[in-house]
């Protein structure tokens, strides 16, 4: 059963502007429409459709849909009685982008494409008017491209990037050395009995210390360093261009400044605070692949947690990578 979705009202068409002289236009266009009624989830056009009419809204409610992958449709915007619809696709003659159809029974009014076309050209400052609304919806658009973008690349809870922008981004920075000759290091962190403190703390307290110490890793890092959250309670850090020792040293200044934090509660860990484990492996030398790369830090990271905790590892980074450190 394919299900409907509606956009949030943030992020709907509504706040742009309608057509300036839309009063105007609707009571003259309305001497030219012919009146239907429209029965409640009746479509008055599909997407895809050619345009032959102009819709004026009189009573009721009217839905813009469109359809996305899995057969599921998206509200993208509703319409109020003395909106005018599909006034744009009749100027430009493009197949409908949208469906519309009638969230509740409606009247409407009917203008022939080829009429309403004659009637902008007899009134040419309505072309002003539209070009401003189609710019405006432009507008609008680009901020919810920007807004959902900036949604899907970021971990809501910490407001770091999420795991898909890190694997995305590795592999981007692994092709960029391999072309450059360049080091690219990963140091992967998990936080030390974490399982524990939510047990003793509660969640929501857990999540404080999530929040805290993403913002302690944003501290950390160099410029143009990026920090991921990558999964529940393990971040990560894209180092590009930086050895296994620079690496470890970035490691090591995090883990730092988490052991010298005073986290809330955090005296009823084993270790009388809140600790962190990290595991770090640099591009080429540990791995030539994402994938590689990833398995090689949380190789370490293990390590890390078998030797007691609370360290980075490798600890004294040696080899052929030491020679760029
Ligand atoms: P270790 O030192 O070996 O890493 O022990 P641990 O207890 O940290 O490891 P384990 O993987 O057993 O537990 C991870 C815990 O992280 C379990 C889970 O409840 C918690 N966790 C994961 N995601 C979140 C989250 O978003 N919020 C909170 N509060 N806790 C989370
Ligand atoms: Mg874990
Ligand atoms: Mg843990």
């Amino acid at each position: 059963m394919p299900r409907v979705y509606t956009v949030p009202a943030e992020a709907m068409l509504e706040d742009a502007p309608a057509l300036r002289d839309r009063d105007e236009l609707f009571r003259e266009l309305s001497r030219e429409a012919e009146s239907v009624r429209v029965r409640e989830g009746e479509y008055l056009w599909r997407e895809g459709d050619p345009v032959d009419c102009v819709l004026l809204l009189h009573e009721g409610s009217l839905e813009v849909v469109q359809g996305i992958s899995g057969g599921d449709t998206v509200v993208v915007r509703t319409l109020d009685p003395g909106s005018v619809a599909g006034e744009l696709a009749a100027l430009d003659g493009l197949a409908r982008s949208a469906a519309v159809r009638a969230a509740t029974p409606c009247r409407v009014g009917r203008v022939p494409a080829d009429r309403f076309r004659e009637f902008v050209r007899q009134r040419p400052h309505l072309l002003e008017g539209f070009l401003y609304l189609q710019s405006q919806r432009v507008r609008s658009l680009t901020r919810q491209v920007t807004q959902t973008h900036q949604r899907a690349i970021t971990d809501q809870l910490t407001k770091l990037y999420n795991y898909g922008f890190f694997v995305e981004r590795l592999d981007l920075e692994l092709d960029r050395a391999a072309q450059m000759g360049d080091a690219v290091s990963i140091a992967l962190f998990d936080i030390d009995h974490f399982k524990q403190y939510n047990d003793t703390h509660g969640h929501p307290a857990g999540n404080v210390v999530l929040v805290t110490f993403a913002d302690i890793l944003k501290r950390t890092g160099r410029r143009g360093d990026i920090v991921a959250r990558f999964g529940g309670e393990e971040f990560v850090f894209l180092l590009y261009g930086a050895s296994r020792r620079e690496a470890r040293q970035v490691a090591e200044q995090a883990r730092v400044r988490v052991e010298e934090t005073d986290f809330p509660g955090g005296g009823t860990q084993p270790e009388g605070r809140i600790t962190v484990s990290g595991g770090v492996a640099t591009y080429p030398y540990d791995a030539r692949t994402a994938v590689q790369l990833v398995e090689a830090a949380d190789e370490q990271l293990y390590k890390a947690k078998a030797d007691g905790r609370n360290r980075v590892m490798p600890e004294e980074p040696g080899g052929p990578d030491s020679l760029h450190g």
